[in-house]
């Protein structure tokens, strides 16, 4: 299949993208670029309108801040840069909320911590935010939590930031927002020759020193880190693309098909990286027996655990826990992050999830483990192997 195939196909089959603006693109001489910004919301309600749903991760609180407070360079100290982004991020989030405005959409802003992403609850809480603003149409727009991150809990830049949100929303893409056209085999700004790459199959070394021979390109925000990104999210099983974000109507443009920027292949073999986390990193907590209905659902036919399947459920864990999913002969078929703590799960077993809200008083999901959150123990092998060789 050739490049442009290849990109009309993969677009067109996109439910939910994750669109990153970098500051670079946002942000102008005096200023949040509103023209750009206006555009850009102009293209991403187009989007909404055609069915696809959209997160946004907008970088530009620092910058923002810096011009908003008339200084000459970004604030040394830890404290300033934050007090900065305090003063810049509300006056980004009001900029789309009056240029979404414009387009009749609305926008919630989310703003997170590496730390929210690494404590499963918070995980979880952070995901189903993101999903029930989407459910109720608003754009949520995400930024790191700037004015309370140090430098362990740091995502370090938005490019990684928009990666773990790609894998948190569940998103299908990731479209990375630049001020240049994309990855070049040389810095484009010296080198006349220098060749855009339109697609990589695999980020390997060669890629990576493209990226690392454009001076300056490697800091915060930098070529560099937008390789590492489109990597995770490769891993996870989603392409990305990295295209000018100046460029008037690059979002409708590149859903139409058109060779703009580089676009990242998926990675053939993808246990994404939460189904790492859960099959690998987390021990089971507790077991849920399910009967053979579920069973066929979940090994055969590729479904999620519904309340319905459920027999029995052994142990006390948590909201989040891995669990074990064992057949009724005894066998286990599966190991799952729970959206319900073992007490919970006890109450609604056997019920409808339209049961679940009138049992419980409320409903975090219908499924009580996500397809998204589970691994089959028959694919853990390949899947270790996998994940071993690719991350
Ligand atoms: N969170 C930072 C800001 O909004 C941006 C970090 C980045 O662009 O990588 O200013």
């Amino acid at each position: 299949m050739n490049n442009e195939n290849c990109r009309k196909d993969l677009l067109k089959a996109v439910k939910r993208v994750v669109i990153k603006i970098g500051s670079g693109v946002l942000t102008g001489d005096d200023g949040l670029n509103l023209p750009v910004m206006y555009g850009l919301s102009a293209d991403i309600s187009a989007l909404k309108e055609s069915g696809i749903e959209v997160v946004l991760v907008s970088s530009g609180a620092i910058a923002a801040g810096i011009r908003k407070m008339q200084m000459t360079s970004k604030p040394r100290s830890v404290s300033q840069q934050q007090a900065t982004a305090a003063v810049g991020q509300g006056h980004l989030i009001r900029a789309w909320e009056n240029a979404f405005e414009v387009y009749g959409h609305r926008v919630g802003q989310v703003l997170l911590t590496r730390d929210d992403l690494t404590h499963r609850r918070r995980y979880l809480n952070a995901r189903n935010t993101i999903f029930t603003l989407l459910s109720w149409k608003i754009i949520p727009i995400v930024n790191e939590n700037d004015t309370v991150v140090v430098d362990e809990i740091k995502f370090g830049d938005n490019d990684n930031l928009s990666a773990m949100v790609t894998n948190l929303s569940e998103a299908d893409f990731l479209i990375n927002l630049t001020n240049i056209d994309g990855l070049f085999d040389k810095d484009p700004r010296d080198h006349k020759d220098a060749r855009l790459i339109s697609v990589v199959e695999k980020v390997d070394r060669k890629i990576a020193q493209f990226a690392g021979t454009i001076p300056g390109f490697l800091g915060k925000g930098g070529m560099g880190s937008k390789i590492r990104a489109a990597k995770k999210v490769a891993i996870a099983g989603a392409p990305t693309i990295i295209a000018n974000g100046l460029k008037p109507g690059i979002i409708k443009s590149l859903f139409e098909g058109h060779e703009e920027g580089t676009l990242f292949l998926p990675e053939a073999v993808s246990l994404c990286s939460r189904k790492h986390w859960i099959a690998f990193t987390k021990s089971p907590k507790g077991e849920i027996i399910i009967d053979r209905g579920a069973e066929i659902a979940i090994v055969e036919k590729g479904k999620s655990l519904l309340p319905s399947g459920i027999k029995e459920v052994r142990g006390q864990f948590s909201l989040g826990n891995s669990v074990l999913l064992i057949n009724e002969d005894g066998e286990p078929v599966a190991v799952g992050m729970v959206s319900y703590h073992s007490g919970n799960i006890r109450r609604i077993m056997g019920a409808k999830s339209a049961e679940i809200e009138s049992i419980l008083g409320f409903k975090h999901d219908d499924e009580v483990i996500h397809r998204n959150n589970m691994v089959l123990t028959a694919l853990m092998d390949e899947g270790d192997e996998a994940c071993r060789l690719n991350v």
